[in-house]
């Protein structure tokens, strides 16, 4: 790292901490920066910290927003007897895609993950049980990802759900094992909600 001005070599740390970049990519867009026009450069860095001050947490279902509901759960129109359970935010968008799905969500922020620390606590659980105290949510589908991950966290959620005498129900597989909802094409994944088995 000595080669480079100390400027520079902050800016290959920082990208190299992005998912999926290696230290040559985080190079290769470092310098990239160094090379654009300074006002494309400071709207890049402003969006950067826009988006982290403006975006937090729906109140009701943890999707991403810049209001306290988001652009779902302030949607009339959707049917608020049915919760669809994400990983992620992104998901949301691909199932949003297959425009079949006219219910709610619920975004956990992660998986239960024991190799990663990562318990019930760490994801967005009690906030699911406390939608669901009024008796207007009829199912819950669990829409986690055909991972070891994703299985073992629609499993425990299904235990806790089983006493609320909620339906709830498993995406098909014709998602394949270890596969990312986020990466399926709008097919598969209208074919997997509509091939949904109950746990
Ligand atoms: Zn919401």
């Amino acid at each position: 790292m000595d080669y480079y001005a100390l400027p520079i070599a902050n800016l290959i740390e920082q990208f190299s901490k992005l998912p999926g970049i290696g230290r040559k990519t985080a190079q290769r867009l470092a310098f990239y920066v160094l090379e654009m026009d300074f006002v494309e450069a400071k709207k890049l860095a402003v969006s950067i910290t826009e988006a982290k001050e403006k975006i937090h947490y729906c109140e009701v279902c943890c999707n991403l927003t810049e209001n306290e509901l988001c652009s779902i759960c302030s949607d009339d129109r959707r049917d608020k007897s049915i919760i669809c359970v994400v990983e992620g935010a992104k998901d949301i968008i691909a199932m949003e895609k297959t425009r079949e799905y006219k219910g709610l969500y619920h975004v956990l922020h992660g998986v239960i993950s024991p190799m990663e620390n990562i318990g019930p606590n760490e994801i967005k659980v009690k906030e699911l049980l406390n939608r669901l105290n009024d008796g207007e949510v009829q199912e819950v589908i669990l829409a986690t990802n055909p991972t070891v991950e994703g299985e073992a966290t629609a499993l425990y959620i299904a235990k806790l759900l089983k006493p609320l005498g909620i339906k709830t129900t498993r995406i098909a597989h014709g998602i394949p094992v270890g596969g990312d909802l986020e990466y399926f094409d709008e097919v598969t994944l209208s074919k997997a909600m509509e091939n949904r088995r109950e746990l």
